[in-house]
């Protein structure tokens, strides 16, 4: 339903909380939240079924990183629940994805992957995109990700983040609206303008078919075939 997130050099986490509450007036039964920064090994996550503050009084203490993404859910696949909350992650913990839409196809290349070894978390349509990011052997992130999009058919908005790249965040659009923000050494990324007008007033929103590669400092659009779209920001107008 909802999806949040950023790249820079602030406490990501307080600003992922916010993100989400500002997105809250959409609806939605659950919520979670998955971090990183440039120095960390690992992803660190929480996800709970309910609003926003239970999400928040799930967070720990030392929940510290620059870099996050993360979501509210309106289930589809799946009943609300801390499990079925995204975002999702593969089976070694690197790959994480936040999903808003339906893949339609999501219950044969579930079928396909379980045949394969494949264990999976949740219900949810979502984890098998997690799981096809996992399983591309293309070197680039964003390689990965258009591989496993070819597999999907059906609607999405999604945000990926992986733990042996974690100076960047890939997302994609078919269906479901994804714009970037533009900061001052930091960029965002949102379902919704909403969640970003507080800090920028500079956006990129996506086209269908396209996908987009943000760093702290820089960021580019392509088509889900590769080759690069014009990415000019807009100033957005918004009353406060
Ligand atoms: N289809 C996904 C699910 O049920 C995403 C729903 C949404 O857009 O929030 O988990």
């Amino acid at each position: 339903c909802g999806i949040v997130g950023y790249i820079g050099k602030r406490d990501v986490a307080p600003l992922l909380l916010e993100g989400l509450q500002r997105l809250e007036y959409r609806g939605y039964d659950s919520a979670g939240v998955v971090i990183t920064s440039p120095k960390a090994t690992g992803l660190k996550m929480v996800k709970a079924k309910g609003r926003v503050r239970d999400l928040e009084a799930r967070v720990p203490k030392r929940f510290t990183g620059t870099t996050g993404i993360a979501h509210t859910r309106w289930a589809t696949h799946g009943a609300p629940s801390d499990e079925n909350a995204h975002p999702h992650l593969d089976g070694e913990n690197k790959v994480a994805v936040v999903h808003n839409g339906i893949i339609d196809n999501a219950s044969e290349l579930r079928a396909k992957l379980i045949a394969d070894g494949v264990e999976f978390r949740s219900e949810t349509d979502t984890e098998v995109l997690t799981h096809l990011i996992a399983r591309s052997t293309a070197e680039k992130l964003e390689d990965r990700v258009r591989e496993a999009l070819r597999h999907i058919e059906g609607t999405y908005g999604i945000a990926v983040l992986h733990a042996d790249f974690n100076d960047r965040i890939v997302v994609a659009r078919n269906g479901s609206p994804v714009v970037l923000g533009i900061g001052e050494k930091e960029m965002f990324v949102a379902s919704d303008v909403a969640a970003l007008v507080s800090h920028t007033r500079q956006v990129v929103t996506l086209d269908d078919g396209e996908m987009a590669t943000i760093k702290a400092d820089d960021y580019r659009t392509y088509t889900t075939e590769g080759s690069r779209t014009s990415a000019e920001p807009t100033t957005v107008e918004w009353e406060a």
